[in-house]
């Protein structure tokens, strides 16, 4: 009990190392008289070498590592449960320190190993197929436990990450300050140097957030869960569609695959009687024709609840639309649906 205490008001007198950049750490280790090369150094140890400890930091001086001490710790998520889908897709559930709880997942496709990271506790945005959003917003991640995903999975898994999406619980850009130093941190030589092209961002279309992003250049990607080319319908199925309206979107959408010079994935999934009809298909087709753009079609589970799941012949007839109109697209399946995994599924808990 004595110690649980101590340990909790440690925690609360000191910092999360892993919320810092690599400029922050610097900044914050120079106020305090250390040289910033040694905040490439902490950035190495802890991202390249996988040492979360300063004390065997061996490059690191005696005076330096008692003052990290005093001032940062290192966050760690509890894993609860691992589940492995027939298709070898995994989920992981993990505690965050506050009890709270939040799922990533991890799928295998030949050579491609993608993370799909969480980014809050619950959503606010409520799709309509979505169980993350069920019970409105708890709070954002940190950059850390956005960071220890990361971490953790690559620590329990056989295969390398090669390509991470932000298309697990939670809307990303309503944690935007978070993300971009989750990717600062990513992305930095110096740790994990993981390839900015190799991460997506994937949002239900705020708005404010996606032009912001064109302006910080970040170059990852963009993709945007669309679901109809019809105002009215794709209020049904997302209501942040009455806030940030199709035709707004799609203008923010068109000036960041011009600044990013990369084509913004669309999301599209077929959901039965809703979505999926010739009249569906030649709005989809207006509104991406002549953009710099791909389309994923995801034909909808009907064990995921609210709609219908589209029959074959729907599918096709919607394929067949696209492509008689020369628009390129990707039929995808919904991955790890046994486990509860696949997009829409994922749930997080709380008190
Ligand atoms: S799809 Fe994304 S934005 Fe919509 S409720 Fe689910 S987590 Fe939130």
């Amino acid at each position: 009990m004595i110690c649980d205490h101590l340990r909790f008001k440690a925690i609360i007198m000191t910092e999360d190392v892993k919320n810092y950049t690599l400029s922050e750490l610097k900044s914050a280790l120079s106020e305090k008289g250390v040289v910033s090369y040694c905040a490439c150094q902490i950035f190495n140890w802890i991202y390249a070498k996988r040492i979360e400890n300063f004390d065997l930091m061996t490059d690191v001086s005696k005076e330096t590592k008692s003052l990290l001490l005093e001032n940062f710790y290192f966050s760690k998520l509890k894993i609860l449960k691992r589940e492995t889908s027939l298709d070898k897709t995994e989920k992981f559930l993990f505690e965050l320190n506050d009890g709270a709880s939040i799922e990533s997942v991890f799928i295998p496709e030949g050579n491609r190993f993608t993370l799909c990271l969480s980014s809050q506790v619950g959503c606010k945005y409520s799709c309509k197929f979505c169980l993350s959003g069920s019970r409105g917003l708890k709070r954002n991640l940190t950059a850390g436990e956005i960071v220890n995903q990361y971490l953790a999975v690559s620590d329990l898994s056989n295969n390398p990450i090669t390509n991470m999406v932000f298309m697990g619980i939670g809307e990303p850009l309503d944690n935007f300050e978070m993300i971009v130093k989750a990717i600062r941190i990513f992305t930095e030589h110096k740790g994990l140097d993981f390839g900015k092209r190799r991460i997506s961002i994937s949002t239900c279309g705020i708005i404010p957030q996606i032009q912001q992003l064109s302006k910080l250049k970040l170059g990852v990607k963009l993709s945007v869960s669309l679901h109809s080319a019809d105002c009215e319908i794709r209020s049904k199925i997302m209501p942040v569609n009455r806030k940030y309206p199709l035709g707004e979107l799609m203008k923010a959408l068109k000036s960041f695959s011009e600044s990013e010079k990369y084509p913004v994935t669309f999301e599209y999934a077929l959901f039965g009687s809703l979505n999926t009809s010739k009249l569906d298909a030649q709005k989809l087709i207006r509104l991406l024709r002549g953009m710099n753009c791909k389309i994923n079609l995801i034909p909808y589970n009907a064990s995921q609840g609210a709609f219908r799941q589209p029959t074959l012949s729907e599918v096709e007839d919607f394929c067949n639309e696209l492509e008689k109109a020369g628009l390129f697209y990707t039929l995808r399946k919904s991955r790890g649906q046994d486990i509860r995994a696949s997009c829409g599924q994922l749930y997080a808990l709380w008190g």
